[in-house]
């Protein structure tokens, strides 16, 4: 199954910005979204299980396309587990009865959605209802950061399509571009990855630019040789490679060019790694 699903990604994955468009940053209004034709999962049913109304993540990337972490989040961030299920199965429903066509249904919105306490119940939930209704894969857009919590990583492990961020190697880089709080444990985050060895689609978002007077460059020699090297040993079942393509909430944000994201899908390839780049 993962080979068709990987070429499935790999066709629409490609499709991104058709207009080359910088759009806004936005949050997702509904519960399940679309289906939006995704740059790199195909037609894809979007379940958001946080906050309709705010954003709820443990990272507060420089480029997030749903923009800056409010700054007092509110009691009633997420979305209960029955309203998901209800929610999930009304719409399979419906786009069974119209035999509407979609590829994967994929856990993302308005932030990380593995902060959700019942994450992995909601996995189960879904696993059910696909079964049940629409045999599709599953797909969660995570930024890694509750690999450390067991049961999250057994239902990221339990889905076809882990989707997990990695910015860079280097601790420095990653405080500074997925913008995290001082008392961040990045080694731990890096060292919780290597649990989904050989399990998981890896995601890396290249650029460049400056934030509160510090400069950064995802792409340079030495980020690259220390990105590289954890790759090889994370050994993912692809990597997905992309730079900008909506307004960031950092204003100073630089996109790297296609020839650099071109370079560094050839390394990739170079050492038998499967990657998908967002042509944009
Ligand atoms: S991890 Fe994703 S949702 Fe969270 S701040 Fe970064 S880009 Fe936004």
């Amino acid at each position: 199954m993962t080979g068709s699903i990987l070429d499935t990604i790999g066709r629409f994955f490609l499709l991104l910005c058709i207009n080359n468009i910088i759009m806004s940053p936005s949050l997702f209004q509904d519960i399940v979204f679309g289906p939006i034709r995704s740059r790199r999962l195909g037609i894809s049913l979007g379940v958001n299980i946080l906050s309709t109304d705010q954003k709820i993540c443990s990272f507060n990337c420089l480029y997030c396309e749903c923009g800056w972490n409010p700054q007092k989040s509110k009691t009633e961030a997420f979305v209960p587990r029955q309203k998901v299920k209800a929610a999930l199965e009304q719409r399979l429903i419906e786009a069974v009865s119209t035999k509407e066509k979609i590829d994967v249904i994929t856990f993302a919105g308005n932030g990380e959605p593995t902060l959700h306490p019942d994450f992995a119940e909601i996995i189960e939930d879904t696993i059910l209802l696909r079964e049940k209704y629409l045999p599709v894969p599953i797909a969660v857009l995570s930024n890694s950061t509750m690999l450390k919590n067991e049961k999250v990583r057994a239902a990221l492990l339990h889905i076809e399509l882990p989707i997990l961020k990695l910015d860079s190697a280097i601790p420095a880089t990653i405080k500074i571009l997925n913008n995290v709080s001082s008392s961040f444990n990045v080694e731990e985050y890096i060292n919780c990855l290597k649990f989904m060895k050989g399990k998981a689609i890896i995601q890396t978002m290249f650029i460049r630019g400056s934030y509160n007077g510090q400069t950064f460059d995802n792409t340079t020699d030495l980020e690259l040789a220390a990105w590289l090297k954890l790759i090889i040993e994370l050994n993912p079942i692809q990597v997905q490679i992309y730079t900008l393509h909506r307004l960031p909430p950092a204003t100073t944000l630089e996109r790297v060019e296609m020839s650099e994201l071109i370079e560094i899908r050839d390394l990739l390839t170079a050492n038998n790694i499967k990657v998908q780049m967002a042509e944009n």
